[in-house]
C-alpha cells in the first residue's frame, strides 16, 4: 500500500507567531492513522515548527534547498541545515522555484542528489503549463521533467521519493484540473516510471496532485486510483480547511 500523504506548503506566508498560531490550531486537530501530514514553513519558522510538533504526528518539511555541502553561497540553506533543525523531508523543484528563480531540469537533478546524499525524502514537484496542455504536449514536457531532474537516482533511492503533479495552470488560479485529468497524467508518470525503473517502484511511489485542491473537490480528486494525496497551497493556511483535505480520503 502507498502512503497517503497531505503537504501544506505554506510558500511566503506566516511570520513566527502566525506560524505558532496555524499549529496550535492543528495540533488540535485528530490525524487519521491512514495519512502522513506534512507541512512546509518558511526557513526561519521551521527549528520553532518543529518543536512544536515533536510529540505530535504533523512533520515539519521545507521548502526548498541548495545543492551544495556549504560555502560561498549568500542567501542559501544546506540538507545538514535543514537536518540540523530537525527537517527530514524538503520540496524540490515547485513550478514557483522554477520561473521565478530559474531552477531547470540540471539544477533540481543536483539537488535531488544533494538530498538523498543526506538521507533526506524530496517531494519532487513537476507539471505543464497552460500552452503546453494547449498544445497536447504535456505528457512530453512531464516525461521530460522526470527524466532530467530524477531519473538518473539509482532503483532503491525511490523510496526516499514523493512526487507532485501540479499543473501550472492550476496553482493558486482557482482552476483545478478535472479529477479525471489528474488520474490521466499520473497514470502516465506511474507508466513511465515503470518503464525507466520497473513496476514495483512505480507501484510505491507516492504521487500528490497540487494546484486549488479545496475541501469541496479534495475527496473526488483523492478517490482516484493513482492519486495519494496532496501538496496544499492557499486552503493549507487555514486549519479548518487543511484538516477538510486531510480528511478527504475514503
Ligand atoms: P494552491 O497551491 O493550492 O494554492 O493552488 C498549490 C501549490 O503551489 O503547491
Amino acid at each position: 500500500m502507498r502512503k497517503q500523504i497531505v503537504a501544506g506548503n505554506w510558500k511566503m506566508n506566516n511570520d513566527l507567531s502566525e506560524t505558532e498560531t496555524l499549529l496550535n490550531d492543528l495540533k488540535k486537530q485528530v490525524i487519521p492513522e491512514n495519512v502522513s501530514v506534512l507541512v512546509a514553513p518558511t526557513f526561519t519558522n521551521l527549528y520553532a515548527a518543529f518543536n512544536s510538533v515533536i510529540d505530535h504526528p504533523i512533520e515539519v518539511v521545507a521548502q526548498n534547498m541548495h545543492q551544495a555541502k556549504n560555502g560561498a553561497y549568500t542567501g542559501e540553506v544546506s540538507a545538514q541545515m535543514l537536518q540540523s533543525v530537525g527537517v527530514k523531508t524538503v520540496i524540490l523543484g515547485h513550478s514557483e522555484r522554477r520561473a521565478y528563480f530559474h531552477e531547470t531540469n540540471a539544477l533540481l537533478a543536483e539537488k535531488v542528489t544533494a538530498a538523498l546524499e543526506n538521507e533526506m525524502t524530496a517531494i519532487f514537484c513537476f507539471g505543464e503549463e497552460l500552452e503546453d496542455r494547449k498544445s497536447g504536449n504535456h505528457f512530453e514536457l512531464v516525461a521530460s521533467q522526470l527524466k532530467e531532474g530524477l531519473f538518473h537516482i539509482a532503483e532503491a533511492d525511490w523510496k526516499q521519493i514523493v512526487l507532485a503533479y501540479e499543473p501550472v495552470w492550476a496553482i493558486g488560479t482557482g482552476e483545478t484540473a478535472s479529477p479525471e485529468q489528474a488520474q490521466e497524467m499520473h497514470a502516465f508518470v506511474r507508466k513511465t516510471i515503470a518503464e525507466a525503473y520497473s513496476e514495483s517502484v512505480a507501484t510505491n511511489v507516492s504521487i500528490l496532485y497540487g494546484g486549488s485542491v479545496k475541501p469541496a473537490n479534495a475527496s473526488e480528486i483523492f478517490g482516484k486510483p493513482d492519486v495519494d494525496g496532496g501538496l496544499i497551497g492557499g486552503a493549507a493556511l487555514n486549519a479548518e480547511s487543511f484538516m477538510g483535505i486531510v480528511n478527504a480520503f475514503e
